[in-house]
């Protein structure tokens, strides 16, 4: 079979691999829409999993199932699916603790491009079939169920981490698509004031569509003294981070953060030996202001209901969508998109 994948790093290409073989709790699917991520651009271009050789690319998919092992009860070949990037193994000792995202090891519920081929290609492997797919509900697009693979179950996991409760004032740092869920999952939760801190057009307006109250321009000036400005000294109860670094956002999270608040990182951090937090900003260690980081959560269960929101009407996906493409042979021009993030973009998908 074909896929597109990481031949080295900043290399990418077409390379010929076999069909993976389906164990016994498993499936073999064929993608029908696929989506390249952030998490693809810094595996290439900036090495964060090592400099991996002809490792097939991709870990947001949705597809039809073409085999399924013989221990698989409750999917068939034909079935429609939505396959969530992470797909822990349940039985792990971590799945038993409650981190199933982290079972054989830290991160290691991350499979897809990482441990094994990931979903750009032809047909692609899911371990335990029954606890990692859901169903594609009839009807509902490819390519908006595309965003159920990552982007809603992450930006919806910012939240979860933040803990954001009824009549919160929330600032989300990051609008790019994971942190438009964020904002997005605030609301359903029930925040009140919602800063959301970007500074691309397409997003910004999308934040707003998504329940942000106010927009924080990070080029305009520093998202601290705007937040307190906008605040009135006083400072938000919690914090989700979608984007920044190692150095900067966390130092801005906790000095815009009230004591007793929570911060819900997502964003990948991926440069620097060690994350800065600020001695005086978190209380000299005394503050109660929580930092809470994770990847996100897998599961049937989870995927089925965060679909639900979706055919429910409560969620709209399609304003992630700014760039459609059609066919395999889109592929690399969609992850560069990623790459360069250009104005007008959100998310691509590509539709085989
Ligand atoms: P994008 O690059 O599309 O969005 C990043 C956002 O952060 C943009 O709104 C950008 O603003 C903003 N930003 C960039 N620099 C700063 C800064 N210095 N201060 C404040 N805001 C800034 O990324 P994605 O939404 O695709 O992904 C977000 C992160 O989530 C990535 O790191 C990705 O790897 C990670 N991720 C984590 C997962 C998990 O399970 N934890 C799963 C999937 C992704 P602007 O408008 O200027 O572009
Ligand atoms: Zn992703």
């Amino acid at each position: 079979m074909k896929g597109f994948a990481m031949l080295s790093i900043g290399n990418t290409g077409w390379i010929e691999k076999e069909r993976p073989a389906c164990g016994y709790l498993d499936a073999i699917v064929k993608p029908l829409a696929v989506a390249p991520c952030s998490s693809d651009v810094h595996t290439v271009w900036e090495g964060a999993l090592g400099d991996r050789h002809d490792m097939i690319l991709g870990h947001e998919a949705v597809g039809e199932v073409v085999e399924v092992g013989s221990l698989v009860k409750d999917f068939k070949p034909g079935d429609k699916v939505i396959v969530p990037a992470i797909t822990p193994d349940w039985g792990s000792l971590e799945s038993q603790g409650g981190f199933a995202m982290h079972s054989g090891g830290m991160l290691a519920g991350w499979k897809f491009s990482n441990f094994k081929d990931g979903v750009f290609a032809e047909f692609f492997h899911v371990n335990e079939a029954d606890a990692n797919l859901a169903l594609m509900p009839a009807g509902m697009d490819v390519a908006e169920a595309c965003m159920l693979a990552d982007m809603v179950p992450t930006g919806f996991h910012g939240v979860e981490l933040a803990d954001i409760k009824f009549g919160d004032d929330v600032c989300i740092i990051g609008i790019g698509p994971v942190g438009l869920m964020g904002v997005a999952g605030a609301a359903l939760r029930g925040a009140s004031n919602l800063y959301a801190v970007g500074s691309r057009p397409t997003c910004i307006e999308a934040a707003k569509a998504y329940g942000a109250t106010e927009i924080v321009n990070y080029r305009k000036g520093g998202i601290v003294e705007q937040i307190m400005d906008l605040t009135k000294g006083k400072g938000v109860d919690k914090v989700v981070i979608a984007g920044g670094t190692s150095e900067k956002t966390f130092g801005q999270a906790l000095a815009i953060l009230k004591p007793g608040g929570r911060i819900g990182n997502v964003n990948y951090l991926g440069s620097g030996e060690n994350v800065l937090i600020p001695r005086l900003d978190w209380g000299c260690g005394m503050g109660h202001k929580i930092i809470a980081g994770g990847l996100m959560p897998g599961g049937r269960l989870r995927m089925e209901k965060l679909t639900s929101l979706v055919t429910s009407g409560r969620l709209d996906l399609s304003r992630l969508l700014t760039h459609k493409f059609n066919g395999f042979d889109h592929m690399e021009e969609s992850l560069l998109l990623m790459k360069d993030k250009p104005k007008d973009l959100i998310k691509p998908v590509v539709i085989i």
